[in-house]
């Protein structure tokens, strides 16, 4: 019935109501009934997840233009990867061309164990975001630096 136009269904509607057929005029009038716009929540799942992988191809390919074929903490040429360096739960709040580097699979499967310690990545991380001018980058990092000294987990 949804094919149908309006003037067409109430023009069946008053034949149905001429008939005597309420169980069918109820339908047609269903029918008539303007749809509400329902997104149902795996679309909006399906919506959100493709805006999030378009956002971190992008910023992929605007750190791998900035790090021109290096690693961007030792220079290497080889398997180079993008790293978010603020990972956990604030990966996602936190994804940015600013705190995404591109690291080779030897540094990231490094830094990813905290080896040789989380502060020397940091430390790494900070020297990097202070030659690009990322001062809220700089500032996360430098936060967490100073957290773990106090700890003493450096
Ligand atoms: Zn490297």
């Amino acid at each position: 019935m949804r094919s149908l136009r309006p003037n067409t269904l109430r023009a069946i509607r008053e034949v149905l109501r001429a008939a005597d057929r309420e169980d069918l005029v109820k339908a047609v009038d269903s029918a008539l009934r303007p749809k509400r716009a329902v997104t149902s929540a795996r679309k909006v799942r399906r919506i959100k997840t493709a805006a999030r992988r378009q956002k971190t191809s992008d910023i992929r390919d605007l750190v791998a233009a900035r790090a021109s074929g290096s690693c961007e903490a030792c220079g290497s040429v080889h398997e180079l990867q993008l790293d978010h360096f603020f990972g956990g739960s604030s990966r996602k709040a936190l994804e940015s061309v600013d705190t995404c580097w591109l690291l080779c699979a030897e540094c990231h499967r490094q830094k990813t164990v905290n080896l040789p310690s989380p502060t020397v990545w940091l430390a790494r991380f900070m020297i990097h975001a202070k030659s690009h001018g990322y001062t809220t980058a700089y500032g996360i990092a430098d936060n967490r630096f100073r957290s773990l000294q106090l700890q003493g987990r450096d």
